[in-house]
């Protein structure tokens, strides 16, 4: 029987654990706190699930093929993990990210339409759309549970038979092995699916990925905004997103642009002023009724990020694979990149040369406009 090693169990590493012991391999996954635990990128409540992504078309047939995958999930566990709340992408010009978004979707046979902004501010109560050229709707797209799903798939990997290790993994020697808490643990291959801690664990490969401090937002709403659950929603040019009310906990606005240098361990996780300050600065563009609104619920997350917004497969030794650089874009995947990465481990399918170890030349389009990083 084939054997794997997964070390980490945020979303992704948990999603592989359970693809690999469903297709009949023997499965160790190892980490080092509680799947699900704050420290992580797939702590966060929430994550959005949607498929355009500019004129690329690789991402948006993985997240579609994702919602089928959250949806079998949800049938296999019985929870709802994914709210399909639908999403507006607010685009300024008529010709620009979204519009190129549109034209793949369509394509792709994905649904969405485009609305008149005015058609969206009813569908959004409060949205102020005069600057905007129309509304890209992804009437599929959605909201996803994300820390209780992390905690759901480790526990659905457990029931699959995989073997749930609490240690602190490094590398053993070069070969395909994990020295996990002094026990050394080998297997046919090792996936290292560390998040923002894979920079520092492999720092001749994994170097180049820089992780920065995240700050998300939830403001209180009125009542009558709250159910049914109001659409998710992303600004690529004004680099902002969040989604309506969901379970209680306000409306998620939120800037995507990356913060400062971030380390997952040390770092504290009280959100700061001047990032709550940039929150209301675009509710009182986007949402001006909002902009006095309390915070009722805050996080701080980090994003582990590659120059071009591109993951990281690759293997790096004999069975030695590291799967990172999420960039921010990685969670709506998981289910199905998981089994994306079941047939590379398997020998049936060689990974995209995008995801490979070569040098990155800053790029945008995968997430929103915003950034810093040069
Ligand atoms: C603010 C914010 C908003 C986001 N919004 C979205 C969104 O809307 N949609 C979307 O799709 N994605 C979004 N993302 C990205 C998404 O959250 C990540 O892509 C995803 O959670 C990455 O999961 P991961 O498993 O790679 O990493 P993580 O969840 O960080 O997991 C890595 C795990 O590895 C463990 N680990 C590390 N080193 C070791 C070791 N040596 N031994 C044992 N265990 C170890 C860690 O403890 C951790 O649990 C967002 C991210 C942030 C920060």
């Amino acid at each position: 029987m084939k054997s794997a090693i997964v070390v980490g169990a945020g979303i992704w590493g948990a999603s592989l654990a359970l693809r690999l012991a469903d297709e009949g391999w023997t499965v160790t996954l190892v980490e080092q706190y509680a799947p699900g635990h704050i420290r992580q990128a797939s702590a966060g409540e929430t994550r959005l699930l949607r498929c355009a992504h500019g004129s690329d078309d690789w991402y948006p047939r993985l997240a579609w093929q994702a919602r089928d995958a959250w949806r079998k999930l949800e049938q296999r566990t019985g929870e709802e993990l994914y709210v399909e709340s639908g999403l507006m992408w607010f685009a300024r010009d008529p010709d620009g990210w979204e519009a190129r978004s549109a034209r793949v979707l369509e394509r792709l046979h994905i649904p969405c339409e485009l609305l008149d902004p005015a058609e969206a501010a009813r569908r959004f109560p409060g949205l102020r759309g005069d600057d905007l050229a129309f509304v890209l709707w992804e009437p599929n797209a959605g909201v996803l549970r994300a820390r209780r799903a992390t905690q759901v798939i480790a526990r659905l990997a457990g029931a699959a038979g995989v073997r749930q290790v609490r240690a602190r993994a490094v590398p053993y020697g070069r070969g395909a092995g994990v020295v996990a808490d002094g026990e050394v643990l080998t297997a046919d291959r090792v996936v290292w699916a560390c998040g923002a801690w894979l920079p520092r664990l492999f720092p001749h490969e994994a170097g180049h990925v820089e992780v920065t401090r995240q700050d998300t937002f939830h403001f209180g709403v009125p009542r009558d905004w709250t159910t049914p659950p109001l659409p998710a929603f992303c600004d690529y040019d004004l680099a902002a997103y969040g989604h309506g009310d969901l379970d209680g906990m306000g409306m998620k606005v939120t800037g995507d642009a990356e913060g400062e240098p971030y380390d997952p361990e040390s770092g504290g996780r009280r959100v700061l002023r001047h990032t709550e300050e940039q929150a209301r600065a675009y509710l009182a563009r986007r949402f001006p009724s909002l902009v006095g609104a309390p915070v009722v619920f805050s996080q701080v997350c980090q994003y582990a990020l590659t120059r071009d917004a591109e993951w990281i497969v690759a293997e790096i030794d004999d069975g030695v694979w590291l799967l990172g650089g999420e960039s921010g874009h990685g969670f709506k995947h998981a289910p199905a990149l998981a089994g994306y990465v079941a047939e590379i481990l398997d020998g049936a399918r060689e990974p995209e040369a995008r995801f490979g170890l070569h040098e990155r030349r800053t790029a945008r389009g995968l997430r929103t406009s915003g950034g810093t990083l040069s």
